[in-house]
């Protein structure tokens, strides 16, 4: 028997040098599927992602590209093409934050969070999508947030991405549904990683009042969902927003 159903497919993981985007590309490495790893600044971290994806006896590497910049997604989707033939299964997860009341956002904090976010998940999935509807087979996996759906306070912006993010993945899934692609985005509560662990202490404690759970989650608790999704398994699974995060969206 394989290491799973999606044995042998091709994935790319956008934002896969740190945090989730890490957790997500390793664990589908443990399933048998070959990964491009995606960075913008962090290479070395990048580096250290695909020598542990050798080790699992996958194909792997890396690839630079800021997901905000259509030319330089041309290009790493022109690389990875090149390469690995193809992309069977796009995780959208590379998504920053620029926090700041509305009423003093600035135009560039608005700009950056939209672009990367939106942008890159529309470059990044338009990119894939022509080879996926020739093969007939296709995941493309969104990472939202559960700020897309609840708001939060200084995050207008961020907000606002991720919950476009939800529209683009329903009106999409309905686009490709016949097409044996699934769109499906995962929305994490407060998870564990650099950007969450680096907040001030009253902050934490004020975010853990919205959390039935009581407490963070981890990168891991988001790969397994998305291991789910992008497998076989899931295939009847298309245009959902699915939380995984303590249920702090209750
Ligand atoms: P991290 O800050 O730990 O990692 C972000 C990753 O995205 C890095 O690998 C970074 O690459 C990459 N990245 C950032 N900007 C770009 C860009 N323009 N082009 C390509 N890659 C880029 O973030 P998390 O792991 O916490 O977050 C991952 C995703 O999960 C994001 O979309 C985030 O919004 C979402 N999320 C996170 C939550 C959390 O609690 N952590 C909660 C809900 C959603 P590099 O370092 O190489 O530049």
């Amino acid at each position: 028997m394989g290491k799973s159903d999606i044995e042998g497919k091709y994935a790319l993981v956008t934002g896969s040098s740190k945090g989730i985007g890490r957790a997500v590309a390793l664990m589908l490495g443990e399933m048998g599927v070959n990964v491009a790893v995606n960075y913008n600044n962090s290479k070395d971290a990048a580096k250290e992602v695909e020598e542990n994806l050798h080790k699992m006896g996958v194909e792997s590497f890396i690839v630079h590209g800021d997901v905000s910049d259509v030319d330089q997604v041309a290009k790493m989707i022109n690389q990875v093409t090149k390469t690995f033939g193809g992309v069977d299964i796009l995780v959208n997860n590379a998504g920053i934050i620029d926090d700041g009341l509305l009423i003093r956002m600035s135009d560039e904090a608005w700009d950056n969070v939209i672009s990367t976010n939106l942008n890159g998940t529309f470059y990044c999935t338009r990119a894939v999508l022509r080879g996926m509807i020739r093969r007939r087979w296709g995941r493309i996996i969104n990472i939202g947030s559960v700020v897309g759906i609840r708001g939060n306070i200084g995050q207008v912006n961020y907000s606002a991405s991720k919950a476009a993010i939800i529209g683009f993945t329903k009106a999409l899934a309905k686009e490709v549904a016949t097409r044996n692609i699934t769109v499906n985005t995962v929305t994490p509560g407060y998870i564990s990683t650099d950007t969450v662990d680096v907040l001030p202490q009253e902050t934490k404690d004020r975010i853990m009042t919205w959390i039935p759970q009581g407490h963070f989650g981890e990168v891991d608790d988001v790969a397994h969902l998305v291991s789910y999704i992008a497998s076989q398994k899931a295939k009847y699974l298309t245009g959902q927003v699915i939380s995984i995060d303590g249920g702090m969206a209750i």
